[in-house]
């Protein structure tokens, strides 16, 4: 029996750290972002279908996903991201097992899913455990305005399209606490610890 733990947490929560730390202990990590990415750049795997859906207009010379055009279509036609996420979240789940078929040598497979809470009924039949990355809103809004530059009202508006704290949690069979007050040893030391009760699920 493999061990498939999902990871995730709202956006600058440390889900990113965190995989880089499990990366670091020769752990593979399946990140659904890298994959959706992939699948829509220059001759991605997603582009010939998204092409027979929404017209030429969204695609670019260079045969990737035209994203401003596409965000436009999505702003004016909200189904459009219904109809997106339907061509993308099959070839994503494909990407996903051809990883995780990859990597056998792995003790257990991290799949690093911003979204999962989101779309927890795609993933909570198969993933063993789903382990939440947790931080207080207000961490999150300094971090991200760290990293990116945003304004507050950008972060806020991303934070309000994401599932809840309390969501989350809801979920949550593994927590993660990245608040304020948690410094990246602090961080590494939970990590080392659920990095063993995981490798443990596998020899059990
Ligand atoms: P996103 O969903 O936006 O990709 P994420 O959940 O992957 O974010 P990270 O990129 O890991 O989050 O972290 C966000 C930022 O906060 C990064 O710049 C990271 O270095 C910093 N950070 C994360 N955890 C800590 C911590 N405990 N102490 C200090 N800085 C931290």
């Amino acid at each position: 029996q493999r061990v498939f733990i999902g990871l995730t947490g709202g956006i600058g929560s440390g889900k990113s750290t965190v995989s880089k730390m499990l990366a670091d202990k020769g752990i593979a990590i399946v990140d659904a972002d890298k994959i959706s990415r992939e699948l829509t750049h220059a001759n991605g795997l997603a582009i010939p279908a998204i092409r027979e859906v929404f017209g030429d207009e969204v695609i670019t010379e260079d045969n990737a996903l035209n994203r401003a055009v596409m965000r436009g279509i999505v702003f004016s036609r909200p189904e459009a991201k219904k109809t997106l996420e339907g061509i993308m979240h099959p070839l994503i789940r494909e990407q996903m097992i051809e990883q995780a078929l990859s990597a056998q040598e792995s003790p257990y497979i991290v799949f690093d899913i911003p979204l999962l809470i989101e779309s927890v009924d795609r993933y909570r039949s198969w993933l063993t455990r789903i382990c939440v990355v947790d931080c207080e809103e207000e961490t999150q809004i300094a971090r991200v305005q760290a990293r990116n530059g945003l304004s507050r009202e950008e972060v806020l508006h991303i934070l309000r399209n994401q599932a809840t704290r309390e969501e989350r949690k809801r979920y949550a069979d593994d927590m993660i606490n990245n608040g304020n007050m948690i410094n990246l040893s602090m961080l590494a030391e939970q990590v080392n610890h659920l990095h063993h009760q995981w490798l443990a699920l596998h020899t059990a």
